[in-house]
């Protein structure tokens, strides 16, 4: 996006990429289909340590912008749900279309472009191992951690470091959790359950799906709530939210028996995470008391994971190059002019749901533009 918007201007643009084809994640982005962005796009989807730095570049290229080139080149797509727009066919749809654009740009490609040294005197020399380049601008859109196993590399950071700029301690995002070895052998060998539920975490709160695996907890709820755990903090999940589970009880005529419970739970829950939940958590008698405590714990689950899955899991890298240190309408460093750090490898991360590519675009356009 960034070297289309500067190729657009009259810009010579060289992209150096060490894989040997462009935008891999893009083409295993959303399963396969590529969650391009979000309708409801907003500074509260992304994590931050300055949650005001994303605002501009957002504003300036929104899902209107990306959706007007999507149409452009008759891309078919659909929303799936909570304003998330997909390819109807194919994540390469999007990454041909942004080839195709590159290409009418003017923009020169250089694929299998293995980066040995960037060094600056009066302008920035980057030396690969079949060329160099010399350039009075140098973009760095290298990503984060993620992935690793399709080219992800600490590039951006490393460079960051070099030219003496801060960084925020990189963390997996958007990550299956593991759970602690209790934890996990009383309910893992449910993997492949799931239900909705609420996950909170550090004053953040997702009603999404959950999903067992067979080492912890997946599912958009905990893939959401994972980018703002830190390890030891606890993660408070509501297995049943807007229920009340014992409500049933009040009718004196119901029996109070634990079959009474268990018919009301699987209303609710998945049949054999209610019955597991009954088994753990059998009420200590039948009074309101106990049934009173029953459902409170029901609605705080509270598991403290042992870790996360990693970057092999991670779709996305918090923390990264400090906000602090670029211009949030350019996104150029302060400290060395023509250095510019784009996308996930700033600390700027976006909610699951089309968000991350979103700023990606958006943080893309704001670079190119200035460039
Ligand atoms: C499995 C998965 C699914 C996802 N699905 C979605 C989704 O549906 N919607 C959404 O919004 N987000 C999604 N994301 C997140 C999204 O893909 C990223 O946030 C986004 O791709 C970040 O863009 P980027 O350009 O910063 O990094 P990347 O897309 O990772 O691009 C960085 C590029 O730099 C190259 N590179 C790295 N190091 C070097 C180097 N040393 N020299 C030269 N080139 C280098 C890489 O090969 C890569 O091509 C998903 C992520 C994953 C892992």
């Amino acid at each position: 996006m960034c070297a289309i918007e500067a190729g657009k201007r009259g810009r010579r643009v060289a992209v150096l990429e060490h894989a040997d084809r462009l935008g891999k994640k893009i083409l295993i982005s959303g399963g396969g289909r590529c969650n391009f962005t979000n309708l409801h796009c907003q500074p509260e989807s992304f994590l931050s340590s300055n949650p005001h730095f994303a605002k501009s570049a957002l504003a300036r290229y929104t899902p209107g912008d990306f959706i007007a080139l999507v149409e452009k080149h008759r891309i078919p797509y659909h929303e799936k749900t909570l304003g998330q727009l997909f390819c109807d066919r194919s994540a390469r749809d999007i990454l041909g279309m942004l080839e195709e654009e590159c290409h009418a740009a003017g923009v020169s490609i250089f694929l299998n472009a293995k980066i040995q040294e960037v060094r600056r005197t009066t302008d920035f020399a980057v030396h690969t191992t079949a060329a160099e380049f010399h350039a009075p601008a140098l973009v760095v859109a290298t990503g984060g951690l993620s992935i690793p196993k399709i080219g992800a590399t600490s590039f951006g950071y490393d460079l960051a470091r070099q030219f003496g700029l801060k960084i925020r301690d990189p963390r997996p995002g958007l990550v299956p959790l593991v759970l602690e070895p209790q934890d996990r052998s009383r309910y893992c060998d449910l993997t492949g359950v799931s239900a909705e539920v609420i996950a909170s975490c550090d004053g953040q709160q997702f009603r999404e799906k959950m999903l067992v695996t067979h080492r912890g907890l997946s599912g958009p709820a905990i893939l959401q709530i994972s980018s703002y755990w830190k390890k030891p903090q606890e993660i408070s999940i509501d297995i049943a939210p807007g229920s009340e589970l014992t409500a049933v009880f009040r009718d004196p005529k119901v029996p109070r028996t634990l079959a009474a419970l268990r018919s009301e739970f699987r209303k609710t829950l998945p049949a054999r995470l209610a019955d597991r939940w009954l088994e753990l958590h059998t009420p200590a008698s039948w009074t309101n008391t106990a049934l009173a405590e029953f459902e409170q714990q029901a609605h705080a689950w509270s598991i403290t994971p042992e870790s996360t899955e990693g970057y092999e899991k991670a779709e996305v890298t918090c923390g990264g190059v400090d906000t602090d240190e670029l211009s949030a309408k350019t996104m150029e460093s302060r400290k060395v002019p023509g250095l510019y750090f784009l996308r996930e490898v700033v600390d700027v991360t976006g909610h699951l749901g089309g968000f991350n590519f979103q700023w990606a675009w958006a943080s893309g356009a704001a670079a190119g533009r200035a460039l």
